[in-house]
């Protein structure tokens, strides 16, 4: 049956390719986006065809669709992008919480949240299962990203408690893939564009820290997914892939896959607060949606360094001077 979507957020990297599943599945989809870190072309595609419209709003202002799920992604997610303003990021996820759940309470509707590994800041524990209860540190650079997802994640069962809001909350571990932006300073991004242009690769620490990389097809399939689950599982329930690298084996694969000269540079400085290891535990998603990443690293890289050599990288503007 089709139905009418809010993607909140939906001109980012995940949520442009969220929309674009959507509308394959032949559903109504409404993008909410202030474009802080997007821009238009990524859905230019979608607007131009049928069943998309898109809104630019921003979620901290209240917001009323006539919908029937709700998916609210809208929260910058590279760390140079959600410490610019560090303020707003924590607005952005305590008030877009909140508006998209008095929006989901009135309609008697969906809605999934999606929330972060970094709730589980720098973990003592891993891999880490959603049982964990993490170590953030609540006065650091990372706070204002790792806080806000916490308080939002803390709204959405208040919300279940209290007023029975049918609530979907999704951990995601580091996703990548074409439409990532390229200036956001993310270790994939970053990596390619260096690579691409036979810069030095800006390794940061010893390079030894681990995560482990999901490519976004498979990061989308468990949204849907989860969307779907039956009414009990509200999660949270950890999304991402289980194969762990070292931030230097994912720099060796870069260079490699990509046929580049670059050169592995150490010696940046470890940012602050920056997790050692992260992996998921993902017995959960594989029991309650029978879930599972398909896409190898491998691969994965290779598609997204062939998204990379299709764009114009001076069409994209760093959203801040921190990448
Ligand atoms: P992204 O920055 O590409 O997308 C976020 C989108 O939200 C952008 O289009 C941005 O313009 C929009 N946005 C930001 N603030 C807004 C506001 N106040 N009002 C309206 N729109 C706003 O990031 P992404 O990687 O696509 O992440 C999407 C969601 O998934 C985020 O909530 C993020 O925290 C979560 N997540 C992503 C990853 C990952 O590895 N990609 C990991 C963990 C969690
Ligand atoms: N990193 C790096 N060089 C870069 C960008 C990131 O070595 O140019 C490291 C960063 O210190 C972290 C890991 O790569 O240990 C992942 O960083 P990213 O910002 O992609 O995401 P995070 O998982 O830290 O939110």
């Amino acid at each position: 049956m089709s139905k009418r979507v809010l993607v909140t957020g939906g001109a980012g990297f995940l949520g442009s390719h969220l929309c674009e599943r959507l509308i394959g599945q032949g559903h109504h989809v409404i993008c909410l986006d202030n474009f802080f870190t997007s821009q238009e072309s990524n859905v230019a595609h979608l607007v131009r065809g049928k069943n998309f419209e898109l809104v630019r709003h921003d979620v901290v202002e209240p917001f009323r669709f006539e919908v029937d799920e709700i998916y609210n992604l809208a929260c910058p997610a590279a760390p140079g992008h959600y410490q610019f303003n560090p303020i707003k990021t924590l607005k952005t996820s305590v008030m877009g919480a909140l508006n998209s759940l008095g929006l989901a309470r009135r309609l008697g509707i969906r809605i999934l949240h999606t929330s972060t590994s970094e709730v589980y800041g720098d973990p003592e524990v891993h891999p880490q299962p959603e049982s964990y209860r993490g170590n953030v540190n609540p006065i650091g650079p990372r706070a204002c990203y790792d806080e806000g997802k916490r308080a939002a994640e803390t709204l959405m069962f208040d919300y279940h408690r209290q007023h029975g809001v049918r609530i979907k909350v999704v951990r995601i571990f580091n996703t990548y893939g074409p439409r990532m932006h390229p200036f956001d300073g993310r270790v994939v991004s970053n990596f390619i564009r260096q690579a691409m242009a036979g810069e030095d690769i800006s390794l940061y620490g010893t390079g030894l820290q681990t995560r482990s990389f999901c490519y976004v097809d498979d990061m989308i399939d468990a949204l849907i997914a989860m969307m779907g689950s039956q009414e009990k599982f509200t999660g949270p329930v950890n999304v991402g892939n289980t194969d762990e690298f070292t931030v230097l084996e994912l720099a060796k694969h870069i260079v490699s896959i990509s046929g580049s000269s670059s050169k592995v540079s150490v010696g940046k400085p470890l940012p602050a607060d920056d997790p050692t290891r992260r992996c998921p535990d993902i017995s959960l998603a594989l029991a309650n949606l029978g879930w599972k990443p398909k896409v190898a690293l491998k691969d994965g890289l290779a598609r997204t360094i062939e998204w990379f050599k299709t764009i114009r990288i001076a069409d994209f503007k760093p959203p801040t001077p921190n990448y």
